[in-house]
């Protein structure tokens, strides 16, 4: 140990010094109070002891002062008195004192108080590191050994103010994986947690170490660039992040790809608070979520007002059907050659009393986000059910309705059983049904769950259609193991087709794709007697579109079966 022994007394230290060294020990001596508070600093030592009668600074002084200095560590301290009473005692240890030894002294004793002093000094290290050691614990997520949400609260917190103080700019960047629910639906939670974990160490690898990575929950990471020169040193880091994670990943021989999209807040030119600098990367992730995933966007004031309308929309949104604000339109669908009746496409419509008419592109993204599209669908799938049986729809050979499905709606737990139920119920056939899916989420959803519920419906006799179809990235062998009964072109494709050679090519290889594979084509959008004709030339079987008749309401829909039960009795 060394030992810091401060007494005026020059017999006395030397006596005290030899003791020690033949105790094995490491002797720092001082003459006086203040001498002992200055060799303190410089020399660290493990253990003190103090006379207590000294000239100008007294051995208690001495104490108090390296107590007031010493904040962090607990350095024992032993008085050497002549006098040892209760009173001088309670002084002592009202100094900052530990221990009493009487002059004169024993070694024995002396190697006795040492030995209990090194005692409950290793006793507050393990103490010390324990503590740290559950601090740790409790600071970083298990999985991916990052910080987690708590310590991302804290040391944001902190790297606020440091920033406050010395006036530097600081970044918030926010990142999502984009597939990640995808990735723990086919391959399992196995692979999620190793994507994770690599992710995490992929972002440690493109920051410096005085940032900050931490995990905030789910595919959720956070990263603070504690001191950036310029908000373009924030995207700098964006693009880093982007390439390390867009990098093939090798998770137990399963080879994946899975982007993220990154929003970035800085401090103080985008946030006010802290809190603010949180929820603005917050929105700004989400733009950039919804611009197309694997990039990054700024926060600007434009995105607060699009999301503080966001937020207004998705509260209505909770209360839409309850409040008699969603209706059905049915748009017909036509045989093009003949002009007869091939069925119809079921929309959702939502008449806000204070947003007017939402578009339902703009509202079934936010449903879907949130379980409200469970509740959504079995509405539209309901209601459509019980409108469409009082038509004379039975009356056709060949009729279908059909109705937008978003994923998530496939994978809910009841979903064939809810179908078969309702379908009964109104005494419709499950071959008049038919279900929608857009080209990216049958590409996507490639776990069996979802196939499985899309066999079983076909096998019911229900078909499925692949809704702008050409806008995805479609992989033919899956296009060709998958129950599809029809193909829809996408209506932009449509109305370049007549135009635009590109888009004749297009709108052609896809009619051809279609019958090759069996398929039904539909072409959507058709608004002109000479897109109508090209299709028709192209030997296109079924459209819709607003030039053939626009979605109509269900007093619209009763009219028109009337009037098309004039014309063909
Ligand atoms: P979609 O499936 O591509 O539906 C066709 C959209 O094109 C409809 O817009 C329809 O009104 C519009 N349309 C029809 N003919 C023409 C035309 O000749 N020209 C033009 N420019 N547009 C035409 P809407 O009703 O706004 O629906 C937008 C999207 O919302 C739909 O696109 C569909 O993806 C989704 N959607 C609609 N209803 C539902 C639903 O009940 N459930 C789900 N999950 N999604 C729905
Ligand atoms: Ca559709």
């Amino acid at each position: 140990m060394k030992i810091l022994i401060a007494d005026d007394s020059r017999t006395n230290v030397a006596l005290l010094s030899n003791a020690l060294h033949k105790l094995g020990h490491e002797v720092v001596a001082a003459s006086s109070g203040r001498e002992a508070v200055a060799l303190f600093q410089l020399q660290r030592p493990d253990l003190l002891i103090l006379d207590v009668m000294m000239e100008n600074m007294d051995g208690f002084e001495c104490a108090r002062q390296i107590r007031a200095l010493d904040s962090d560590d607990w350095i024992p301290i032993i008085f050497l008195s002549a006098s040892v009473d209760d009173a001088s005692i309670a002084k002592g240890i009202d100094a900052g004192g530990d221990d009493y030894l009487a002059k004169p002294f024993s070694e024995i004793t002396l190697e006795a108080k040492i030995k209990a002093m090194q005692r409950i000094s290793d006793m507050r290290q393990k103490l010390f590191e324990t503590t740290q050691k559950l601090y740790l614990l409790s600071s970083t997520d298990a999985l991916t050994d990052v910080y987690n949400r708590a310590q991302f609260d804290r040391s944001v917190k902190e790297i606020v103010a440091t920033a406050d103080r010395y006036h530097n700019q600081l970044a918030l960047l926010f990142i999502d994986l984009d597939n990640f629910k995808n990735v723990n639906d086919t391959f399992g939670h196995h692979i999620g947690d190793l994507l994770l974990t690599e992710v995490a160490a992929r972002l440690k690898r493109c920051v410096r170490s005085v940032d900050f990575v931490a995990r905030l929950g789910g595919d959720e990471f956070a990263v603070v660039l504690s001191e950036i020169k310029n908000i373009e040193e924030a995207a700098a880091t964006a693009k880093n992040i982007l390439a390390a994670l867009d990098a093939d990943y090798n998770l137990d021989n399963h080879y994946i790809r899975n982007g993220a999209s990154i929003g970035i807040a800085c401090y103080p030119a985008m946030a006010g608070s802290v809190e603010d600098l949180i929820l603005n990367a917050d929105i700004a992730m989400y733009h950039a979520k919804a611009s197309g995933r694997n990039n990054f966007q700024y926060y600007t004031q434009e995105l607060n007002q699009r999301y503080r309308q966001q937020i207004n929309l998705e509260h209505s949104l909770k209360f839409a059907i309850e409040r008699h604000e969603m209706f059905l339109t049915y748009q017909p669908i036509f045989e093009l050659q003949s002009r007869n009746l091939a069925g119809v496409e079921v929309l959702i419509n939502w008449d806000h009393p204070k947003f007017g008419v939402v578009s339902p592109s703009i509202f079934i993204p936010i449903a879907e986000n949130t379980s409200l599209i469970n509740e959504i669908g079995s509405w539209v799938l309901e209601t459509a059910c019980t409108e469409l049986s009082q038509f004379p729809i039975r009356t056709f050979k060949k009729f279908r309705f059909a109705i937008n499905i978003s994923p998530r709606q496939i994978l809910q737990e009841d979903f064939y059983q809810h179908i078969i139920e309702i379908l009964t119920a109104k005494a419709l056939p499950p071959n008049f049904l038919e279900l929608e899916l857009t080209e990216t989420s049958v590409m996507t959803y490639t776990n069996p769950n979802f196939q499985d519920v899309l066999r079983k419906l076909h096998k019911a006799g229900v078909s499925i259609s692949i809704d702008d179809f050409g806008t995805g990235y479609s992989s033919l062998i899956r296009l060709k193991h998958l129950p599809i009964n029809a193909l829809k072109i996408e209506k932009l494709f449509v109305q370049d087709a007549a135009t635009n050679s590109n888009g004749s090519i297009i709108v052609n290889c896809l009619i051809a794709l279609g019958k090759n594979l069996g398929m039904t084509v539909i072409a959507e959008g058709i608004e002109t007697q000479e897109q109508l004709d090209f299709l028709i030339a192209k030997g296109c079987p079924q459209g819709q579109g607003y030039y053939l008749s626009k979605p109509l309401t269900a007093d619209k829909l009763a009219v028109f079966f009337k009037n098309m039960q004039v014309k063909q009795p």
